[in-house]
């Protein structure tokens, strides 16, 4: 027996062949008579419809047809009845189950043996796509348009090509009203140039983001705005720019309140170091002038009560000049005018002068000295460190009311000298250690314990002009040591 090739079929192999082929293709293949009965149905039109087969045969086109376009049913077959092909219409048919399915149909009639149409035959493609991406853009421009940011294009010659509702409000201009016109419309004339920068970017395939300027409304008032703009690529090519816009009025006014409030605060900060300096200064010349009598009564009282007397006395008056001091050496700092007077000088004997300073002016405490290496000499304003540890040594002993002992630590080196001062009082919490060498800041307003909440200060900023370090370790009711480092030239 000769195999069996597509050639010598027999007309009923050729015809279920083709059924075959129509039942298995991707296409939705659909025939009916010129009275729209439908007299095949294949797998795909089971698909695309909802209906099966069985369902479908015999029933009348229209079930698939939705009631505002059944006249196209008409056209169609008044079409086919004269032996025209329809190709790639696109409309809209119903599945089962109500929804709308987008298609594009290809009739053609069918012809009897005699060449006489009796019926159609339809093929439709799922046009869902399209139609889908159609929506989108209808969707993308309504979004577009009651975006509440500003949105709008233009073309790269600057032309004003979409403006949004948001726009309309931000410029006071209509879509209508400037749709055509060139973007300049609503730059201020000083800021023109700007228009050639950003079209550079976007020639260059740049995006601007972020971009704080300001525009013009129609009228005539400017607007500070944030613009964000990208370029429009169709095809690989730049054809323009979108451009989103942002008022930023509140935020500018913001901004310049928080400016002005900061200029405000800066000059209430002035005119109070300036009040510290001119007072400390006004208080400085009285109270030497007191000190020089005191000490021309102590030559001249013999008496031992009255004597007595005369020294407290000069020790308050010692403790308010040092005070005075302290606030004059404040404002120096602050207006840059704290000079040092620098030489070479022992530190030992700075060390040790200050010691015995501290020593003969307190009974509570004892002050132990240990030195490490050989001392050296270094070059700075010996007067100037030596405030810096009489101020450390004054705040162990003022800080640790309870203790007898304050501890003065020296270690020498090739390249430095290291001092500690260490107290066993009442130290200081570990959140506030960051702060005490701030200005005015104490830790506990303790009424007990007097101060201003600058020998801590004042410390910090001349070991720093010596390009030292000064830091303390604490623990809190075991005492601190204060520490600082001076490098043997500064
Ligand atoms: P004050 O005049 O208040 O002593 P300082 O600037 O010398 O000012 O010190 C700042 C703050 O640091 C002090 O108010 C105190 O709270 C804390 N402080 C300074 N030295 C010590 C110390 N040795 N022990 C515990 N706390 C200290």
């Amino acid at each position: 027996m000769l195999p069996t090739t597509p050639t010598n079929l027999t007309a009923e192999e050729k015809q279920s062949m083709l059924a075959s082929v129509i039942d298995t293709s991707d296409d939705t293949i659909i025939s009916k008579t010129l009275k729209g009965i439908i007299t095949s149905w294949n797998k795909s039109a089971e698909r695309m419809f909802g209906y099966t087969e069985a369902e479908a045969i015999g029933q009348h086109i229209s079930m698939i047809i939705p009631k505002d376009r059944l006249n196209e049913e008409d056209l169609i077959i008044s079409r086919i009845k004269n032996g025209v092909k329809i190709d790639h219409f696109e409309t809209v048919r119903l599945s089962k189950s109500g929804e709308e399915v987008s298609i594009s149909l290809s009739v053609s009639p069918i012809l009897d043996g005699n060449g006489k149409v009796v019926g159609a035959s339809k093929i439709a493609r799922d046009n869902g796509d399209k139609i889908r991406s159609g929506e989108r853009q209808a969707m993308l421009a309504a979004i577009v348009d009651r975006a509440e940011d500003t949105i709008l294009s233009k073309t790269l010659e600057g032309i004003i090509t979409s403006w949004n509702k948001a726009a309309e409000k931000m410029f006071g201009y209509t879509e209508k009203e400037i749709i055509g016109k060139h973007i300049s419309t609503l730059i201020p004339p000083d800021r023109l140039n700007e228009e050639d920068y950003i079209i550079g970017e976007i020639k260059s395939g740049n995006k601007i983001d972020h971009f704080e300027t300001y525009r013009r409304h129609k009228n005539g008032t400017l607007i500070p705005i944030s613009l964000s703009i990208s370029p429009i690529i169709i095809n690989g090519k730049i054809i323009g720019a979108a451009k989103i816009a942002r008022d930023i009025t509140a935020q500018v006014e913001a901004q310049q309140e928080a400016k002005k409030l900061y200029e405000e605060i800066k000059s209430l900060n002035a005119k109070k170091d300036e009040f510290i300096g001119l007072a400390s200064h006004e208080l400085k010349t009285p109270l030497t002038s007191i000190f020089g009598y005191l000490q021309i009564l102590e030559r001249v009282i013999t008496d031992e009560k009255p004597k007595m007397f005369l020294s407290k006395t000069m020790q308050q008056v010692n403790k308010l000049s040092s005070l005075v001091n302290d606030l004059l050496d404040v404002s120096k700092i602050e207006s840059g005018k704290l000079h040092l007077v620098k030489t070479l000088f022992e530190v030992a004997e700075v060390v040790n002068d200050a010691v015995q300073l501290i020593a003969d002016t307190n009974t509570s405490h004892k002050i132990k000295l240990q030195s490490e290496g050989t001392p050296v000499t270094i070059q700075g304003d010996a007067h100037r460190i030596e405030q810096v540890l009489i101020n450390l040594m004054t705040n162990a002993i003022k800080y640790s009311p309870h203790g007898d002992a304050v501890d003065v630590i020296v270690e020498y080196s090739s390249d430095q000298v290291k001092i500690g001062i260490k107290d066993y009082g009442i130290g200081i919490p570990a959140n506030k250690i960051p702060h005490v060498f701030t200005r005015f800041y104490r830790v506990e307003d303790d009424p007990n314990i007097s101060g201003l909440g600058i020998g801590l200060y004042l410390s910090h900023q001349i070991v720093e002009r010596h390009k030292g370090k000064i830091w303390v370790e604490s623990k809190l009711g075991e005492g601190s040591t204060f520490w600082l480092t001076l490098p043997l030239v500064s």
